[in-house]
């Protein structure tokens, strides 16, 4: 295994047309991005869409706020989760990409141990899948459960408010 480089991880929850969170992975010098409609599960049988999404840049880092309407993705964001994570594979961030499929491990506030990301054949669908690591958690809702803000404590209604 390659020595763990740690690169930053989010997962923001975005209340825009439709309720999403978006996974946000440092890769090759900006955010790879997916809009994951139900968000993580920590269930390893349950296996949730993530759609990729454009990339975002480094700078755009922990952002919670709102988003005027007229601009790209208008509406609430919630910082849901923030840490770092490693990469479980021999191969780097590029090569991961490229073949698209690689296990990661996070360490956030909300979410702990290893993840696969799938790609499936010729798509910008990606699934999520929470691995069998010990972290696991069946039956857990961790969105449910922890719903506000891993930066602020505030709920999705209280960012809003805030402006
Ligand atoms: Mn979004």
């Amino acid at each position: 295994m390659r020595k763990a480089t740690r690169y930053k991880y989010y997962f923001q929850k975005h209340r825009a047309t439709t309720l999403h969170y978006d996974l946000r992975l440092e890769m090759v010098g900006v955010l790879k991005s997916w809009a994951v409609p139900k968000g993580p599960s920590l269930d390893p049988a349950v296996k949730r869409l993530a759609v990729m999404v454009e990339d975002h840049a480094l700078s755009y880092d922990g952002f919670e706020g709102v988003i005027p309407e007229g601009k790209y993705g208008a509406g609430t964001v919630m910082l849901w989760d923030i840490g770092t994570y490693r990469l479980l594979e021999e191969a780097g961030p590029a090569e991961c990409m490229k073949r698209g499929r690689f296990k990661f491990s996070v360490k956030g506030e909300k979410l702990k141990g290893a993840f696969s990301l799938v790609r499936m054949r010729d798509t910008k669908n990606w699934l999520l899948i929470k691995s069998r690591d010990g972290e696991e958690k069946p039956g857990y809702d961790v969105t449910d459960e922890m719903p506000d803000s891993a930066k602020s404590g505030k709920s999705m209604d209280e960012i809003a408010s805030a402006g």
